[in-house]
């Protein structure tokens, strides 16, 4: 089946995303020149963005919530590039361009951190399925924050999809701010350097960061051995009222 607009794409989807959003490139003026949507397809027009939900249960685990969330993540994105894929093909079958954003790695690795190749973060909330919240995940008025993103960057022209304006999170609420062991929203922004290291980690990167000359391949390493990541942290996401229903 070929692809060329909206409503096709919507119904090819079918229950197979939670949600779906549309982004037209102008919306995409502040994204870095390195992840702009036109500088991974020449000529991109629309990002479609597809978003599923991890289980809320997760949050109700009382010892397994993060052996859950592991698994659930890891599975979700392994769904989301190999939807992503073929919905490429679909629209190129249509006669559009069209490329894959990874769901999580390939990452690159740059002097100011580490990036997908697109923020989905960004694209997410351009594409009408969020606000970025206090706790700096895109927060769903349905799913709280328990989204997680793939997208596709394509040269057609799409129905672009409405911007979320407002937060949907109840007036006064810092649950997440509160719950943080580190204190990584210090001074009112969510700092991802400090959470990084906190919330993530693998067995191979003591030994591969091990020497300044093992931390030159840390793109390689993040990519290759390091995929499969753990999640040690979710204080601020399990806190969340939008998460837990
Ligand atoms: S994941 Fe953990 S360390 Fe990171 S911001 Fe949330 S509570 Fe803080
Ligand atoms: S914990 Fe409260 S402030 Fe933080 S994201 Fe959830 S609803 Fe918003």
């Amino acid at each position: 089946m070929d692809i060329t607009n909206r409503s096709d794409i919507i119904g090819w989807l079918g229950d197979r995303v939670d949600a779906v959003g549309f982004a037209p490139i102008d919306r995409f003026e502040e994204a870095p020149e390195a992840h702009h949507p036109s500088t991974l397809l020449k000529g991109a027009r629309t990002v479609i963005v597809l978003a599923r939900a991890i289980p809320r249960g997760i949050f109700y685990s009382p010892e397994h919530s993060l052996y859950f969330l592991h698994r659930s993540y890891h599975t979700t994105y392994n769904e989301l590039d190999s939807l992503a894929l073929d919905l490429v093909r679909r629209i190129e079958a249509g006669g559009e361009l069209a490329v894959p954003i990874p769901a999580y790695a390939p990452l690159e690795v740059e002097e100011t951190g580490t990036w997908g190749l697109l923020s989905l973060k960004h694209a997410a909330m351009l594409g009408g399925l969020g606000a970025i919240g206090k706790g700096g995940l895109v927060l769903n008025e349905k799913f709280g924050s328990r989204l997680r993103f793939g997208a596709v960057v394509t040269t057609a022209e799409l129905e672009p999809s409405l911007i979320v304006e407002e937060l949907p999170c109840p007036p006064g609420c810092a649950a997440c701010i509160e719950s943080c062991p580190i204190n990584a929203f210090e001074g009112g922004t969510f700092n991802k350097v400090m959470c990084g290291p906190t919330s993530i980690g693998h067995a191979i990167y003591p030994l591969a960061f091990a020497t300044d000359r093992s931390l030159e391949n840390r793109e390689l390493v993040f990519n290759t051995a390091g995929y499969n990541y753990w999640v040690k942290c979710i204080e601020c996401q399990r806190v969340c009222p939008l998460n837990r229903g």
